[in-house]
């Protein structure tokens, strides 16, 4: 799991020299070719716990489509471990881009019904999967743990140490990541954008993973254009553009909802002139092929 140090590039455009602001993007979706973005970090402490555990196997769950999933099965084959993919929904053959790697790095894919996925947390359940696999280091979906919250932790101090900023935004999935910037950047504003409809929840998801109770930071919910995975036209204009003007790639499920929020809301006037804005690429490029734009 070598880590490369990532590019920090400066976005300009006429829109944020009139508001006096600056555009900082972290391109952290450059820090690995596979384990890439906040999974990387996500990822680091619980690929430790389980070898200091003397696990073979990792076992996690996601959806056809997840940076989870992909970023898990390459872990696993760079520490020469097993891993075990639950997948959400049927198999589909020809399989996807994003499951034919995890195949290719040696992930055992297994499908659950949707029904059956929505018991991932009972215990019961672990139990079965258990005596059906034998042992193995439990990842939950989308990685979130408080492991991983430690990994969020150690990002957010390399970025308050090697940058100067007032606000951080950031995409939003489980909160995790979010959890782990807001528990280290107390003097900072935190906003992360839901990539989920219906992102109320995250606030009280997030509340949990807090070492303390802080009241810098929001969650903008009104970007999730139609929901987890879902896009429009907005979206993908939007995303053409930008790809287009600073040549950098977005990921339409997370990086790109966030970009178009941050945009939207410098449209609204809603920084205070002279703020200087950290953006977070997270990643999750392996599944922007599979958009057909
Ligand atoms: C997983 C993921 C997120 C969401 O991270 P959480 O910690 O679950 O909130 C954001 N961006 C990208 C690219 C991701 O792959």
């Amino acid at each position: 799991m070598i880590y490369s140090e990532t590019p920090l590039v400066q976005l300009n455009s006429p829109l944020l020299e009139n508001a006096g602001l600056t555009l900082l993007l972290k391109r952290e979706d450059l820090n690995h070719p596979h384990i890439s973005g906040n999974k990387w970090w996500k990822l680091k402490y619980n690929l430790e716990e389980a070898i200091r555990l003397g696990h073979d196997t990792l076992l996690t769950f996601g959806g056809a489509y997840s940076n989870h999933l992909y970023a898990t099965a390459a872990a696993a084959s760079e520490l020469g471990m097993k891993s075990i993919g639950m997948v959400r929904g049927e198999e589909v053959l020809p399989l996807n881009a994003t499951l034919a790697f995890c195949k290719s790095r040696g992930m055992q894919l297994q499908y659950v019904s949707r029904d059956v996925y929505r018991d991932k947390k009972d215990p019961s359940f672990i139990e079965t999967l258990q005596s059906a696999f034998g042992n193995f280091y439990l990842i939950p979906e989308g990685g979130t743990n408080l492991l991983a919250i430690k990994g969020s932790e150690e990002w957010a101090q390399q970025l308050k140490k090697e940058i100067d900023f007032d606000l951080l935004c950031l995409p939003v999935g489980t909160g995790g990541t979010m959890a782990g910037m807001i528990n280290v950047l107390k003097e900072k504003q935190i906003i992360g954008f839901s990539s989920l409809k219906g992102g109320d929840f995250l606030r009280d998801e997030i509340r949990q993973w807090l070492s303390q109770p802080t009241e810098n930071w929001r969650i903008e919910t009104q970007y999730h254009f139609g929901g987890y995975g879902k896009l429009n036209q907005a979206l993908t204009d939007f995303t053409i553009e930008f790809e287009k003007t600073y040549e950098i790639q977005l990921d339409p499920v997370y990086t790109a909802k966030m970009m178009y929020g941050i945009f939207d809301l410098i449209q609204h006037s809603a920084f205070q002139s002279g703020s200087r804005i950290l953006a977070l690429h997270t990643g999750g490029l392996q599944g922007r092929s599979g958009f057909n734009f």
